[in-house]
């Protein structure tokens, strides 16, 4: 008898990506990426989500299929059935959910028949979340108890249309259509020529979730022509039905402060993703600048050798989310964890660097109700008598003197260490003249001297200051570095964090009452 070896197989997880904002990924979806082998990607799924791979995962971008039946999905069918095959664990990674016309049923039958593992995982499909982002019910007990996901796009009178516009044109609920842009003329027609209500309110919801999310409204003979007068374009879904006037108490998403905002993020690279996360959660529109480079300094001497002495300190001061992770990376690397500390006091100034300690056990003995140096230097010592105790700080090397001073003059015996520095990063900005000169901009923000330097270095404060937009500093420190600069100020945070800078300008936003 001849005996095959047993292929070690890979697995396919057919993963939906959700709508469109990142965010809207599944929590198993997500995970799956972090685990992959190699990572298939359609056009409609958020490119962001590519930042859960690992950075040796294999990632390809597949093209948007064209047409029923073409070679395209063949082609994809055979590059999953490939990767599987060699063992690898595959994410195919689809737009909204993988099945609701995604060519995900198409798929898992391939791989049930070429015998390979696979996993369905459901993503929010488009219908659902644009019509809920768009402030419209599609059930509603009151006038709609069904809905009909329709593919539009047999319905550009190209192909031979399998939908019975004679049934659809008397559906008793909300119409719901993908792919409808190109033939919405025609579906419009449809409709009213088999006996639908010219008047039966209509929608098209385009780049649904997203910060350019768009809606148009009219009665349903009249939404093609709106369409193209609006040039709104795909991707969008249309609505269809009483679902779809909407409720305009119900528009949460288009009428949230920040909705649309463009603002540009001046920090470091990682700075700005964390900031840029924040801002698409407001329904902003984040532009990332990596304006300065951080680079650890934990390599330095000095470092090194108040690594040895951490238990000799009484109080151990982190002034910023960065220099928390720049010292655990170390530690890491040193093969240490957060046993140095043993009993030494932990002090952190704001918020984020509190959060970012927590993450790695430690809960911060004190942390100022305000948030800058010179606050948890004063309030620090009044929770503390500082007479004779020492105190190590770990911070950027182009941090002020004030702090130290201060813990000086309460008699601290104070050692002030660099762990890390920020350097300009040069990079093309023209792009960046460009947007502000011609007004696309909504806000500049700033949230360290050091990001005010950098992006003054590539950027003159002149055109800032002469075009329309605003400029937003997180604190007094960094509003002095742009104020000697010559930049102007519009608004400056109420509390010296990154959430307190957006709710600032969260508020200058909201319509004056
Ligand atoms: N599997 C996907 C649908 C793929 S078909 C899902 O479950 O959502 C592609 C169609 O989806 C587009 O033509 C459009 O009608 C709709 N679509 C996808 N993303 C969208 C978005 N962000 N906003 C509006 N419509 C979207």
């Amino acid at each position: 008898m001849n005996i095959e070896e047993p292929k070690n197989r890979g697995k396919v997880y057919l993963v939906g990506a959700g709508p469109g904002r990142a965010d809207l990924i599944t929590v198993r979806g997500a995970e799956l990426l972090k685990t992959a082998d190699c990572i298939i990607c359609d056009k409609l799924a958020n490119p962001v989500l590519l930042k859960y791979a690992r950075p040796d995962t294999e990632i390809i971008h597949v093209p948007k299929r064209i047409g029923r039946g073409s070679c395209k999905q063949d082609e994809i069918n055979k590059l999953i059935v490939e990767k599987a095959s060699d063992g690898k664990t595959v994410v195919r990674l689809k737009g909204g959910d993988p099945c609701i016309f995604g060519r995900g049923a198409e798929e898992a039958k391939i791989l049930a028949d070429a015998g390979i593992d696979f996993e369905i995982v459901p993503g929010i499909t488009a219908a659902i979340a644009a019509a809920e982002y768009a402030g419209v019910m599609l059930t509603d007990r009151n006038y709609s108890s069904q809905v009909a996901f329709i593919t539009g796009h047999e319905a550009d009178g190209k192909q031979e249309s399998s939908i019975d516009w004679n049934v659809l044109a008397k559906f008793p609920g909300s119409i719901v259509f993908y792919m409808g842009m190109g033939g919405l003329q025609f579906i419009t027609d449809q409709l009213i020529k088999n006996g639908m209500d010219k008047n039966t309110p209509a929608a098209v919801i385009a780049n649904a979730t997203f910060p350019n999310q768009r809606i148009g409204k009219a009665p349903v003979s009249l939404i093609a022509e709106k369409c193209r007068r609006e040039n709104l374009e795909p991707p969008a879904i249309v609505v269809i039905g009483k679902a779809a006037a909407g409720d305009t108490k119900l528009d949460w998403f288009m009428t949230q402060p920040l909705f649309g905002r463009t603002i540009v993020v001046t920090r470091d690279r990682r700075g700005n993703a964390d900031f840029a996360a924040k801002i698409i959660q407001q329904g902003g529109n984040p532009v990332e600048f990596e304006a300065i480079e951080i680079k650890p300094l934990t390599q330095a001497n000095q470092f090194l050798q108040a690594l040895t002495k951490i238990p000799e300190y009484d109080w151990i001061i982190f002034t910023s989310a960065n220099g928390v992770a720049i010292f655990f990376d170390s530690l890491q690397n040193l093969a240490k964890d957060a046993r140095v500390f043993a009993s030494v006091k932990i002090a952190a100034i704001g918020t984020q660097t509190a959060n970012r300690l927590n993450e790695f056990g430690i809960r911060p003995d004190f942390v100022p109700g305000i948030f800058t140096g010179k606050e948890l230097g004063s309030q620090l010592i009044s929770h503390t008598n500082l007479q004779g105790k020492k105190v190590l700080l770990l911070r950027s090397q182009l941090a002020s003197n004030e702090l130290v001073d201060l813990l000086q003059q309460a008699g601290a015996d104070v050692d002030n260490v660099p762990i890390y520095t920020a350097v300009t990063t040069k990079s093309d900005c023209a792009w960046l003249t460009e947007k502000i000169s011609s007004g696309t901009i909504d806000w500049l923000t700033f949230t360290s001297p050091s990001c005010v330097r950098a992006f003054v270095d590539q950027v003159q404060p002149d055109l800032v200051n002469a075009g329309n937009v605003k400029v937003a500093s997180i604190g007094p420190v960094t509003s002095e570095q742009l104020k000697e600069l010559g930049v102007k100020i519009d608004v400056q945070a109420a509390e010296h964090t990154i959430d307190g800078l957006l709710s600032t300008i969260e508020d200058s936003e909201k319509p004056k009452t």
